[in-house]
């Protein structure tokens, strides 16, 4: 069997007007090539690879693979494609191409651009034009981008989706401040600078009905004390947009709550009681502090930020591994099951919060169903896992057996809800488990 001729076609993802040239159009245009320059009698004696819908920015497309396969087995004669850029876009792709079909002796002919690798010189414009394919790629995906920005530019939300909660999308696309859910985003931030801990502030905004039904997790509510959106600056690739998106929370009142949630999440590691001691009097958690000594060695304190009573972690160690209560399972079950009770009864409060809605025609029919839809989700997660908890085996390890620093952080994390001091004696007053 004689060595093939193989016509190569491609058209991107991208429906660019400039790499729009489509299939057939490249088809005809080889075919007339190849009668033309009389490689062929007639046109299905060429041997067609189309990759439809594949960028040419790798070479991860099927039947590109297919005549490299067979290139290497010497089995093509030429392969002629629209232009360069349909074999590949990439200066480093184009290049091992053009050498793989020097090799194996595969002729090729651009028809467009005109590429040929016979000679030096030859080589040398190919090469050129590689770079100026992988130029214009580049451009491409530019203004791809461009598009977006110039929606920002303009003043306009640039990103698709869901809006970030505490803001709703009007009927233009604008986004606009939720007149509910917003002060549930405040509520937030100022509980967080009064320095509430990230539980406290999950229960208490959990407890108000929003108009997204989410349950807050503690992950969420740390990326909107993280989100600058809510000072109503978008940042969106590489520039800051101020005129975008209203602001909900004024620049003190965020960076204050940057500020106490940071000194948390940044030196809390080491801290093995950090965001579990509550002040007995003033009803704050205390904040974490350091001292080094002489001999260099580091010792923890934790401060109130009200009061200013000191207690050291060392002396708190001591205590707290004698008082420790000893919890059975059986009551550790019974709090797990409490604590899903508990949430459960905020779902069902939310389910007759909406069917007073509905009653009261406030909400129509289908809204009805689709609110209450992930509300009775939710619910039987939580019954799931209130039958799931008998099976459960917990693992009890005493905390004064515990040697390392990070052990006994771990313990504290998973089991200690709060520690409550009295600042006059420094003593603990409470100890309540999770
Ligand atoms: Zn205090």
């Amino acid at each position: 069997m004689g060595r093939i001729i193989a016509g190569y076609v491609r058209v991107s993802t991208l429906k660019q007007k400039n790499d729009g040239v489509s299939v057939d159009m490249q088809k005809e245009m080889i075919i007339k090539h190849a009668l033309m320059m009389e490689l062929v009698k007639n046109a299905d004696e060429i041997e067609f690879f189309i990759d439809d819908g594949y960028s040419g920015k790798s070479l991860e497309r099927p039947k590109i693979k297919e005549l490299i396969e067979k290139i290497k087995k010497d089995e093509v004669y030429a392969v002629i494609c629209y232009d360069l850029s349909r074999l590949s876009r990439e200066m480093f792709d184009s290049n091992s191409l053009l050498r793989m079909f020097n090799n194996h002796g595969a002729a090729l002919k651009c028809i467009y651009d005109q590429t040929s690798i016979k000679t030096a010189s030859d080589r040398f414009s190919t090469n050129i034009k590689i770079l100026n394919n992988q130029y214009e790629r580049e451009r491409i995906v530019e203004r791809t981008n461009d598009g977006l920005l110039s929606i920002a530019e303009s003043g306009r939300y640039p990103c698709g989706g869901i809006v970030s909660f505490g803001y709703f999308r009007g009927e233009d696309k604008n986004i606009y401040i939720h007149p509910t859910d917003s002060k549930i985003v405040r509520r937030m931030f100022e509980m967080a600078k009064k320095g509430y801990s990230i539980d406290d502030i999950r229960i208490t905004v959990n407890a108000i009905s929003n108009s997204r039904n989410i349950i807050f997790d503690n992950a969420h509510i740390r990326r909107i004390l993280k989100n600058k959106i809510y000072t109503g600056l978008l940042h969106y690739k590489g520039k800051d947009y101020t005129d975008i998106v209203p602001r909900i929370i004024e620049d003190s009142l965020f960076d204050e709550a940057q500020r106490v949630t940071r000194r948390y999440s940044k030196t809390g590691e080491g801290y093995i009681y950090n965001q579990r001691l509550y002040c007995k009097s003033c009803g704050k958690f205390f904040i974490n502090t350091h001292g080094t000594s002489a001999t260099g060695q580091r010792y923890n304190y934790y401060k109130c930020p009200e009061c200013n009573t000191i207690i050291s972690e060392n002396k708190l160690d001591t205590v707290f591994a004698e008082q420790e209560p000893d919890v059975s399972v059986s009551k550790m079950k019974a709090e797990l099951v409490n604590n899903i009770d508990y949430q459960l009864k905020l779902l069902n409060m939310r389910i007759r919060r909406i069917k007073n809605k509905y009653l009261k025609a406030v909400i129509n029919d289908e809204d009805y169903i689709e609110l209450l839809k992930p509300i009775n989700k939710a619910i039987d997660r939580l019954e799931d896992k209130k039958r799931g908890i008998d099976r459960v085996t917990i693992n009890k390890q005493r905390y004064g057996d515990m040697r390392s620093c990070e052990e006994k952080y771990k313990y504290v994390r998973n089991n200690v809800d709060k520690i409550i001091i009295e600042p006059e004696t420094k003593k603990i007053y409470k100890i309540l488990m999770k």
